[in-house]
């Protein structure tokens, strides 16, 4: 089976196999493993030994998200701007006004990045905003929010920057040493890093994780106290019990990173998207994006309009044939995404174009786009 999907990835049989063993948490040989993750999660995120330090939560993106938002954040003295365009963007906001912070909305179309400018200018407009938080890969519609353009700006205006990289981190370039601007970048182990879903990081700056004491009003989601811990017990510790055998994993999915390297592995979901999305066009099909706004990591395409067309129906089809995508969409108007991240091939996504034509025509779908 090839699975299409934003996370979790499809993964090496190599990184599934080390999940198969018994770890106890406390144990100095793995001890070992965790603090080399760490050092190799800050090296991969551009951070300084002693001015950055990766901090790990057990779970999924959003409590990672949550978590950095509740700690730099402070209740009634911060407010965020959220650049919204997509839904991903839309699960930050809601994050936020949950943990009870005020949030000022930039909304734009799904369809484009944010531009520097109107950053610029909703920074201007409101001397009272203390932070952006943006997301890089938007999974909803597909586009890239640069943060290699937006982070200048907001560090001019003497504001912070939190960055969503969770589906980008690790294929899409961030370097936080070119970043001062920015509190933290959170990422999980499951999607662009290519292993098992279960461990959110939050690579944070240490001098700005230290002044933030008593914000989170949560001590699960409190990243001031899990960087507590790595002082208190050393990088080798977790304050709860940690997924072990999903750390194991994600140890090996790092030396793969390592051997591939960054570019290479962009390079290859570039590829992989660029495939696809020509593909699509090909047989017929309407992606959501123009070429130019197309990010690397997910294909939205519209649903054909032919009224024969039933999304459950058509991603079980799709399945017979080996190739397995989401069956919910994030978008306004009804599509279907496809992950090309992973490890995968542009040689896969070819075989994809064709299951999806084969597909719409064993369904009788005539009228495409
Ligand atoms: C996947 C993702 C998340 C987190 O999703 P979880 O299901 O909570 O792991 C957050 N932001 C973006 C942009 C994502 O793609």
């Amino acid at each position: 089976m090839l699975l299409l999907i934003p996370g979790p990835v499809q993964t090496r049989p190599e990184v599934r196999a080390a999940m198969a063993q018994d770890i106890a948490p406390w144990d100095n040989d793995f001890k070992a493993v965790l603090t080399g993750i760490r050092a190799k999660v800050l090296a991969l995120a551009g951070g300084m030994v002693g001015r950055h330090e990766a901090l790990m939560l057990q779970g999924c993106g959003h409590f990672i998200m949550e978590a950095a938002i509740r700690t730099f954040v402070p209740a009634g003295t911060g407010k965020i701007l959220i650049p919204l365009n997509g839904t991903y963007a839309g699960r930050v906001e809601r994050l936020a006004r949950e943990a009870g912070r005020q949030v000022v909305t930039l909304t734009l179309p799904e369809t484009r990045a944010v531009a520097p400018e109107e950053i610029a200018a909703a920074l201007a407009a409101d001397p009272g905003i203390t932070h952006v938080a943006m997301v890089y890969s938007e999974t909803g519609g597909g586009i890239v929010n640069d943060p290699n353009l937006i982070g200048p700006v907001v560090h001019a205006a003497g504001r912070r920057l939190i960055l969503d990289a969770v589906s980008a981190f690790g294929a899409l370039p961030f370097s936080l040493a070119e970043h001062p601007e920015c509190d933290a970048v959170m990422f999980t182990s499951g999607k662009c890093l290519e292993a098992l879903p279960g461990i959110g990081f939050a690579v944070v700056d240490t001098a700005r994780v230290q002044a933030c004491a008593g914000n989170a009003g949560s001590w699960s989601f409190d990243l001031n106290d899990v960087y507590g811990q790595v002082l208190r017990a050393g990088p080798g510790s977790f304050r709860f019990t940690p997924p072990v055998q999903v750390l194991a994993a994600f140890g090996a999915a790092l030396d793969y990173h390592a051997a591939e390297g960054q570019p290479a592995r962009l390079a290859r979901y570039r590829e992989n998207s660029r495939v696809f999305h020509q593909g699509m066009r090909r047989i017929g099909l309407k992606p959501y994006l123009e070429e130019a706004q197309q990010g690397p990591i997910i294909n939205i395409i519209h649903q054909p309009p032919d009224p024969g067309f039933e999304l459950q129906r058509f991603v079980d089809e799709l399945k017979r044939r080996e190739v397995l995508i989401s069956n919910f969409y994030n978008t306004p108007t009804p599509t279907f995404r496809v992950g090309c991240i992973g490890d995968v091939t542009p040689a896969d996504m070819e075989r994809a174009v064709a299951m999806v034509d084969e597909t719409l025509a064993a369904l009788q779908i005539r009228q495409r786009a």
